[in-house]
């Protein structure tokens, strides 16, 4: 198997899974409980968030754990507008995340909340300043995401964050993709609120964080216990926590090395896809991008015809996103940046991480080469355009 889909997920760091082991046999305390099995656990998380928290900066008082990036989304965005008294105005953009364009859709209809969905560019960039000629007297939070999951650009968050600094308005970020991949500090830089989630950079799924800045004050999402400083209730899933922060510690300490030669190897896989298949499409910033995403669109090619060919060949991509795939609908982030529903359905996305190789990628260049000749073969448009290059010389 060709695993290509980082975005959707990742396989685990294999140290993460043997410092879990322990807590899902015999430490099994209840972080809360006095005993000194308890203690072990409780021990685990501190160090847990103290792991999270180095990877961007921050102090470990300023990190809860939670059950996954679409938790934290949910929490912060809530809760924010919460804070703020139930009332107001959020700006978030077209291409975030179904966890936070849900979560606002949401506020919207049930809450009379009133929202701005921001357009982006091409490359699916949102422009700070359309994002401060948004906000209005009763803005209460914005929400842009550091990284594109579908297209891996990078949001410009830092600026928007410093402007929106001692205005009153709570700034958060889903940073699911950044986090651990590129680097991310939450210092001096305004960002009041951000997700990550464990399985998107070597944790187990199912955990998550949510920082959230020292002074900023915000309810909760899940009410019950006291645990995680009465902020998230529920028994801490310790297990999993610690091959969270392990996962963390491991991200941060090969980031750069692993940042490098990801990028190096997409841009001649991307390369390759350009030079070889004739009528495709990178979308994304290209130099803006994470260091691992292909996402192209592949003319008179239909992409769930194409991951289902590239799977009988043992190579896992997605359309879109994980999240959309299986639904007929056309990405809205491909929508937002001005293609077609017809190049969205035709735009496959590779995401490559660390694990894969050049052989991986030249594998998977050779299998999309001839998947796209066979589909083509089939598509009178092409052939249309073809016999039409060619009349026109
Ligand atoms: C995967 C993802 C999420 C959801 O995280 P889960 O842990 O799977 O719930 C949210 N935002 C982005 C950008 C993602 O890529």
């Amino acid at each position: 198997m060709i695993y290509l889909d980082h975005a959707a997920t990742t396989g685990m760091e294999a140290e993460a899974v043997s410092a879990m082991l322990p807590f899902l046999s015999e430490r099994y305390g209840n972080p809360s409980a006095v005993y000194q099995i308890a203690a072990k656990s409780r021990a685990a998380v501190a160090k847990a968030r103290k792991q999270a928290a180095s990877v961007i900066d921050a102090d470990p008082s300023e990190i809860y754990f939670t059950s996954g990036g679409t938790e934290s989304d949910n929490w912060a965005v809530t809760a924010a507008f919460e804070a703020a008294g139930g009332r107001g105005h959020i700006i978030t953009t077209a291409v975030e995340h179904p966890a936070v364009l849900r979560v606002c859709e949401y506020l919207e209809r049930e809450r009379g909340a009133r929202v701005t969905y921001l357009p982006v560019d091409r490359d699916g960039y949102v422009e700070p300043e359309a994002v401060f000629r948004a906000i209005r007297r009763d803005t209460v939070l914005v929400s842009v995401m550091a990284a594109n999951n579908e297209v891996g650009t990078v949001e410009p968050v830092y600026r928007i964050a410093s402007e929106l600094r001692g205005r009153g308005i709570l700034f958060h970020t889903d940073a699911v993709q950044a986090f651990g991949h590129i680097p991310l500090s939450v210092k001096d830089t305004g960002i009041d609120l951000l997700s990550a989630s464990g399985h998107k950079f070597g944790g187990p799924k199912g955990t998550g964080i949510l920082y959230i800045r020292r002074g900023v004050h915000i309810g909760s999402l899940l009410r019950g216990g006291a645990q995680e400083r009465n902020r998230r209730a529920g028994t801490e899933n310790v297990a999993g926590i610690v091959g969270l922060g392990a996962a963390a510690e491991i991200a941060k300490r090969h980031m750069e090395e692993r940042g490098r030669y990801v990028r190096a190897l997409r841009d001649r896989f991307a390369h390759r896809i350009l030079a070889e298949i004739p009528f495709c499409h990178l979308n994304g910033a290209q130099k803006n991008g994470l260091p691992g995403t292909v996402n192209v669109t592949v003319d008179y090619v239909s992409a769930e015809s194409a991951l289902i060919m590239l799977d009988m060949k043992g190579i896992c991509a997605s359309g879109g996103s994980a999240c959309s795939s299986g639904s007929l609908n056309p990405s809205h982030v491909l929508l937002a940046m001005g293609r077609s529903a017809e190049e969205a359905k035709s735009t496959i996305r590779f995401t490559l991480g660390y694990d894969n190789t050049e052989e991986d990628t030249d594998t998977a260049v050779e299998a999309l080469s001839g998947i796209v000749r066979q589909l083509r073969a089939m598509s009178p448009k092409y052939e249309q355009r073809v016999s039409g290059d060619h009349r026109n010389g």
